[in-house]
């Protein structure tokens, strides 16, 4: 029997308020999977899977309003091909049928199973491959910049005989679940995802550094938050509070570094710069290193 496709849709420029509540689904209902996601500083995913036998067709959007019709396939005609996608902002990813997880390996000279004596410090760059991020001033792009940080702070932790860990050492696409579940197999003490931050093009006044934590990582944020501060001449944007999946999702204390904004006059030549990006890696990981030794 066919399985019925999922659907992905990635709305840019969202944020979850704090009282969002993913609707329980009804046993008899027309879905089998539904979940709403803060999976980025200001992009919101939603997943939804049909039950068999239904499909979506004649996604429209009205204002601010989003239609997915689900209506039975008629079994006399051909399945209704998947959603093709809209105009504006939203954008709609049909993932391929046997969608191939790519498996983060461990960082190179690293034995495949973490020690059991030594701590493992998970490194996550975000967003990767298809999914550039962020776009800057410049074209500046959120993944790579943030790919460049991310194997210098495992290279600076693994000097100190910390084993770290990257959920990605190129540039690949992996989804949010992947990581999670990476962190957990291999059993991580922190998990650390690093982003840079966007606004508008026509926003350039906006700067600055941006710590966030959602349950358990609140002193782990403040540390590497302050360690930054104190390394680097940004503007401090504070420690948030936010329901970032990796971050609710991973059982270890976690923290989503947003390392500057590729639209800010100020913070994007300096993300740019490489000199900047490796004292913005030693600050994460002295921060990393202060914490668990406090712990
Ligand atoms: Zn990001």
């Amino acid at each position: 029997m066919e399985t019925p496709a999922a659907y992905k849709l990635t709305i840019s420029r969202a944020r979850l308020s704090e009282q969002t509540i993913t609707p329980q689904l009804n046993s008899t209902g027309p879905l089998s999977h539904l979940s709403i996601e803060q999976s980025d500083i200001n992009r919101v995913v939603i997943s939804l899977r049909p039950v068999s036998g239904f499909t979506i067709k004649n996604f429209s959007q009205s204002g601010q309003y989003l239609s997915l019709p689900l209506s039975p396939i008629a079994t006399r005609n051909p399945p209704v091909p998947p959603v093709t996608t809209p105009s504006g902002p939203i954008v709609i990813d049909v993932p391929p049928p046997n969608p191939s997880l790519s498996q983060p390996r461990p960082s190179p000279g690293n034995p495949g199973r973490p020690d059991n004596d030594r701590l493992v410090v998970v490194v996550d760059p975000g967003h990767g491959g298809g999914d550039p991020g962020a776009i800057g001033i410049d074209d500046l792009q959120e993944k790579q910049v943030v790919l460049d940080i991310s194997r210098q702070v495992a290279t600076i932790l693994q000097r100190q005989g910390i084993q770290a860990l990257l959920t990605r050492f190129d540039d690949r696409e992996i989804d949010l679940q992947p990581r999670v579940d990476f962190a957990e197999r291999v059993n991580a003490s922190l998990f650390v995802s690093i982003h840079a931050n966007a606004i508008s093009l026509s926003r350039p006044d906006v700067n600055g550094l941006e710590t966030y934590y959602y349950d358990t990582g609140v002193r782990l944020a403040r540390t590497i938050h302050d360690s930054i501060l104190r390394r680097t001449h940004i503007r401090d944007r504070r420690v948030r509070r936010a329901r970032f999946y990796v971050l609710r999702k991973t059982s270890m204390p976690a923290v989503l570094v947003e390392t500057g904004f590729v639209t800010g006059a100020y913070d994007a030549p300096r993300l740019r710069d490489p000199d900047y990006r490796h004292l913005m890696a030693e600050a994460i990981a002295e921060g990393i290193v202060r914490y668990l030794r406090q712990n």
